[in-house]
C-alpha cells in the first residue's frame, strides 16, 4: 500500500528502550491509548534512562542531551512520551533486585522529566512503566511532578 511522507514535523517525541519485544506494544499504547499517530522517536536501550546523569551513564547522557534537544528544538516539540519496560537489559549493569530495578527505572523517568522541563519551557512530560501480566504488556502511568508544583514539605504544619 502506498503510504503518502508528511511534510509536517511530528509535535509529540516518544522515547523508550530499544528491545524489539516491546516495540510492538509501545506503538500500539502510544496510537490506540494516547491517541498519537505522527510522532518524533529516540529509541536506544534503556530508553530515558539516558536522560539521567550518573557515572555508567556519562557518554549517554551527553548524546541524548544533544540529540532530543535537537528535535525538540527543530520540531517545535510540545509533548514527550517517556515508556521504561520490565525486564530491560540495559539495567542489568546496576545488579540490582528487580524490586530496586523497578525503583530505579521509576525515579529514572522522573529525573528525566525533571531535566526536560528545566531545559524546554511549556513542554508537557508524561511517563509509563511497561509491566507484563499473564504475558500481556500492561502500561502503569508513573506520577511526575509537574513544575508548578512544589516540592513536598517536611515542615511541620502550625
Ligand atoms: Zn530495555
Amino acid at each position: 500500500m502506498e503510504q503518502k511522507v508528511r511534510e509536517e514535523f511530528a509535535h509529540t517525541l516518544v522515547i523508550y528502550c530499544s528491545d524489539g519485544r516491546f516495540a510492538p506494544a509501545c506503538e500500539h499504547f502510544i496510537r490506540q491509548t494516547l491517541g498519537e499517530e505522527w510522532y518524533d522517536r529516540f529509541i536506544v536501550p534503556g530508553g530515558a534512562a539516558w536522560l539521567c546523569l550518573d557515572v555508567l551513564t556519562v557518554w549517554e547522557h551527553e548524546m541524548a542531551r544533544r540529540h532530543i534537544s535537537f528535535l525538540v528544538d527543530a520540531h517545535r516539540i510540545q509533548r514527550v512520551i517517556l515508556i521504561a519496560h520490565q525486564s530491560c537489559g540495559f539495567y542489568e549493569r546496576y545488579r540490582l533486585s528487580p524490586e530496586r530495578t523497578v525503583q530505579k527505572q521509576t525515579a529514572d523517568l522522573q529525573a528525566a522529566a525533571r531535566i526536560l522541563h528545566e531545559r524546554f519551557t511549556g513542554i508537557a512530560v508524561e511517563a509509563y512503566y511497561l509491566r507484563i501480566v499473564d504475558g500481556q504488556p500492561c502500561f502503569e502511568p508513573v506520577t511526575l511532578q509537574t513544575p508548578d508544583e512544589p516540592l513536598p514539605s517536611s515542615a511541620p504544619r502550625a
